[in-house]
């Protein structure tokens, strides 16, 4: 399909709200319309009587068209906005679908939703999202909700505080949906001792760069990949590392994804107890077998539920459960039951994601694709999710929403009061520096006193990572440079 482009610069927001309409096909983005083809066209001519928008599409056999005419001094947001009301409405009408949070597409909705209350107080920005950006009411909610209880937790980061991410990018086997650059421990599984070697000296000089500059630590967290892949006596030394490194006098949590439920053991619980681990993730993504299946993890509910209790058995306290909504195979019935069986544990915070479709993953490679039904499943799903964590007594804290989720739903925390974990707040609202270390980490440097990041890549892959590490390792003189310039 191709989208035109006439007199105004807002082909990326127009790309993005036609995405919402058509996920499964291509979009080539032009400046002027032809004849032939399916075709949307979006323009703003500037007249001595204002500026008319217009958009008007092609689709096959039927076409539609819009036109508003804005006072002359509109400006360019509020022209974004308008063009984008008027495109979402007449997709609406022509598809029947009504995306549920309107002409939102960002993946951070809350720090529009908070940029929106700090003028018009929280009841005026719920009403904005509904009114103006043509957002459900559902999901303007769900938005007041969440922005209200991450407050207190957004008040808690220092303006020299940091928090820390450690990568561990080797997983059992490849989940069909992923993206991400883990590799499976079968292929990978000899560059784990030398990555972990350098992944230790990694974090000794980064803790030397945040402690000569004063930074204060707030938050750890190990994800990846899932961290728990690596040896009890692996994970023993980062963790050690890490503590040996840092202050902890201003930390607060300290995260360790063990997301796969088989790599769950006595000896790796012991190993986080003695490293003062407060937190982990036991993520069964759904409690249906054949689900599982179907996604690769080779793991069982049965191992979900005992890796649970082996966790409870050794102390873990605060424990998060990852669920995803609209995964092949699964029905709103069975992931009911899923909800069921998970909050029967009562873990202290349950994540609900939504199936984004990313080009890079196998599902969608091999044509996995749910379609119409699956996306209507998805927004059941999670409707049905969201009324039963509440009625539980979890609320939501964080929310974000990625490029092709399923029925354009978002992913949410939820935690029972006092759960709630900052890190996930803190990279989510980019409230604070966040200084990462291991293969595919982003370094997300905030300047304290404007809003003002920067990103420092590290290499992608394992093998890249072990193989330029001095190179990489250079980089992280950036940090000290850019706290040189801050403040304002
Ligand atoms: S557990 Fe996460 S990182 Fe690992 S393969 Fe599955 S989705 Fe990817």
């Amino acid at each position: 399909m191709t989208l035109v482009i006439d007199g105004h610069p807002f082909a990326y927001e127009m790309e993005n709200l036609c995405r919402l309409f058509f996920p499964h096909g291509g979009i080539r983005t032009v400046r002027e319309e032809s004849g032939d083809g399916d075709q949307i066209y979006t323009g703003a001519e500037r007249r001595a009587d204002g500026i008319l928008l217009s958009v008007r599409a092609r689709l096959g056999a039927s076409e539609r068209g819009r036109k508003k005419l804005l006072p002359a001094g509109t400006e360019d947001r509020e022209l974004e906005r308008c063009m984008a009301v008027e495109l979402w409405g007449m997709l609406a009408d022509l598809s029947g679908v009504r995306p549920a949070w309107g002409v939102v597409t960002g993946v951070r909705p809350l720090k529009l939703f908070g940029r929106i209350a700090r003028k018009r107080g929280e009841a005026g920005a719920a009403a904005y999202f509904r009114e103006k950006l043509l957002v459900s009411p559902e999901k303007a909610e769900l938005a007041r909700m969440t922005w209200r209880n991450q407050r207190s937790l957004l008040a808690q980061a220092r303006p020299d505080g940091f928090s820390l991410y450690v990568s561990i990018p080797f997983c059992p086997t490849r989940c069909a949906y992923c993206s991400f650059v883990s590799s499976s421990v079968e292929k990978a599984a000899r560059l784990i001792p030398g990555y972990v070697e350098l992944l230790c000296r990694e974090i000794r000089r980064t803790g030397e760069i945040t402690g000569g500059l004063g930074l204060k630590l707030q938050s750890v967290y190990f994800g990846g990949g899932t961290p728990t892949v690596l040896s009890a006596d692996q994970l023993a030394e980062v963790i050690r590392t890490v503590r040996q490194s840092f202050d902890f006098t201003f930390c607060r949590e300290f995260t360790v994804e063990a997301g796969r439920p088989d790599t769950v053991t006595i000896a790796k619980l012991a190993a986080m107890r003695v490293g003062g681990v407060t937190r982990i993730s036991i993520n069964p993504q759904t409690l249906n077998d054949d689900v599982l299946r179907e996604i690769g993890r080779r793991h069982t509910t049965a191992q979900t539920l005992s890796a649970f209790a082996l966790a409870r058995r050794h102390g873990f306290g605060n424990i998060n459960m990852d669920l995803i909504a609209g995964l092949p195979k699964d029905t709103p019935e069975s992931f009911r039951n899923t909800i069921a069986g998970v909050t029967a544990l009562s873990p202290e915070s349950i994540t609900v994601h939504t199936l984004a479709l990313k080009r890079a993953a196998r599902l969608n490679r091999e044509g996995g694709s749910p379609g119409p039904q699956g996306a209507e499943a998805a927004g059941e799903m999670i409707a049905f999710a969201d009324g039963a964590l509440q009625e539980r007594g979890y609320r939501p804290y964080y929310l974000y929403r990625q490029s092709r989720m399923l029925g354009n739903q978002e992913n949410t925390g939820w935690a029972k009061p006092g759960f709630e974990n900052l890190y996930n707040v803190f990279i989510m609202e980019e409230c604070q520096s966040i200084l990462a270390c291991g293969a595919g980490a982003v370094t997300k440097l905030r300047d304290p006193g404007s809003d003002r990041i920067e990103r420092i890549f590290n290499f992608k892959y394992p093998y890249e990572y072990i193989s330029r590490f001095a190179e990489m390792m250079n980089r992280k003189d950036r940090v000290t440079e850019f706290y040189g310039t801050a403040g304002g």
